[in-house]
């Protein structure tokens, strides 16, 4: 975790604004870096400090907001394009995985408040140092082992169904009986699983919809940069983060650039992902214009998360179902927060303290298929 949040942003050329927060409290936290911040005219910082401290009186909970889109707000409170793109953007499009021009204001609303203007230290980032399998995986399972889970992996349900006051969960070669279910797979994947008269309304489980990610890894033969991330403005390069140390890279820089929204990049073949993102990263960081590429990877994420467009808090179901002992978990539940690894821990919560109710009795023996 940084101490303090400190985000460079740097646009083609190198040249670096900070965004850093001080030790005030919030919202004065960032009023500083804001009213340095270079990339933006002293006009337009002074109307987007303006524009923050009316979107922190904003209730995201008000239904209204989830029918406007965020861009649209942000251009009825005077903010220019280059507002947009070099500050709402940076941190509204990784988090809500849309462009402000299709997100709904409702949960951008919950993304600033949350992150930058309620707490001083809830914006500070923090990236995993080890590989992920470490950071989640492991400390999981042996959270659940001690708790005397059975955990199965690799164990894929097909079906779902009720049997008297229990369930039966079906896998391809064998099947889990239980006094409660909890579905936690991608809404996408739902459908096939959920008995009949489950939902209210299935079908919006569809409208819920999907946005890509696109990250591209690149190893360099030297290091091109001394920063451990940095957030790109005016440039096809959203986000990149040093993981030379985290991947055990021992020689060169391996810079992983991730991409939000990335709708036009899946359409983008490998070759003209890695001819544009280099050159946009030579732009950012002249010393890579000299390296030698040592490796580059993409990878693809088709459906990373729902669609946080206008509308999008209608569509997702709770965690209870019609069905007592049946619920669902996951980031597309309506936890109120876009899909976020928080969005999704929010959910299983909800979700065990529903079957638990519904129950009336301690945790059972729940059945999770994740
Ligand atoms: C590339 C990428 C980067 C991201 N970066 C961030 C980030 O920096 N910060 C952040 O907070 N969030 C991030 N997210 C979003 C975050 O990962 C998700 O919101 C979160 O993982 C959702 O958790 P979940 O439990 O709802 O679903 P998932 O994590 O998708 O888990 C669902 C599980 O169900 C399993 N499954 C599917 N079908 C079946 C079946 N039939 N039977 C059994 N199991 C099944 C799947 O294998 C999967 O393991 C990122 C997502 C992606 C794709």
């Amino acid at each position: 975790m940084q101490p303090r949040l400190a985000i460079p942003a740097i646009a083609p050329g190198g040249r670096v604004a900070w965004l850093r927060r001080t030790g005030l409290p919030a919202p004065l936290h960032l009023a500083g870096a804001l009213a340095r911040y270079g990339h933006l005219s002293p006009a337009e910082r002074f109307r987007a400090a303006v524009t923050a401290l009316a979107l922190a009186r904003l209730d995201p909970d008000d239904p209204r907001l989830d029918a406007l889109t965020f861009g649209e707000w942000l251009a009825r409170r005077g903010q220019s394009p280059r507002a947009l793109a070099g500050l709402w953007e940076l941190i509204g499009r990784p988090t809500l995985n849309l462009p402000a021009s299709e997100a709904s204001l409702a949960l951008a609303v919950r993304v600033f408040q949350i992150g930058l203007l309620s707490d001083a230290a809830a914006g500070d980032i923090g990236w995993a140092t080890a590989p992920l399998s470490e950071v989640h995986d492991a400390p999981a399972r042996r959270a659940l082992a001690d708790a005397g889970v059975d955990v199965r992996l690799r164990w894929r349900a097909t079906q779902v169904t009720q049997e008297g006051d229990g369930w039966t969960v079906e896998g391809e070669a064998d099947r889990v009986v239980a006094d409660a279910v909890i579905l936690a797979v991608p809404h996408e994947r739902l459908a096939p699983l959920l008995p009949a008269d489950a939902l209210d309304a299935p079908e919006r489980l569809t409208a819920l919809g999907r946005s890509p990610i696109v990250n591209l890894h690149v190893v360099f033969d030297r290091p091109v940069t001394e920063l451990e991330l940095a957030a790109g403005v005016g440039s096809p390069i959203q986000w990149v983060f040093d993981r030379t140390r985290a991947a055990g890279v021992r020689s060169g820089q391996y810079l992983a650039v991730s991409l939000s929204a990335a709708d036009r990049e899946m359409s983008l073949s490998n070759d003209e992902l890695r001819s544009r993102h280099l050159a946009a990263l030579a732009e950012l960081f002249p010393a890579a214009s000299g390296a030698k590429v040592a490796r580059f990877l993409v990878s693809r994420e088709h459906a990373a998360t729902f669609r946080a467009g206008p509308g999008v808090a209608a569509q997702r179901p709770g965690a209870r179902t019609r069905l007592p002992g049946l619920a669902l978990a996951g980031a597309f539940t309506d936890t109120g927060w876009p899909a976020t690894m928080e969005g999704a821990v929010r959910s299983g919560q909800a979700a065990a303290e529903e079957v638990r109710d519904t129950l009336r009795r301690p945790l059972p023996a729940v059945a999770v298929a994740t």
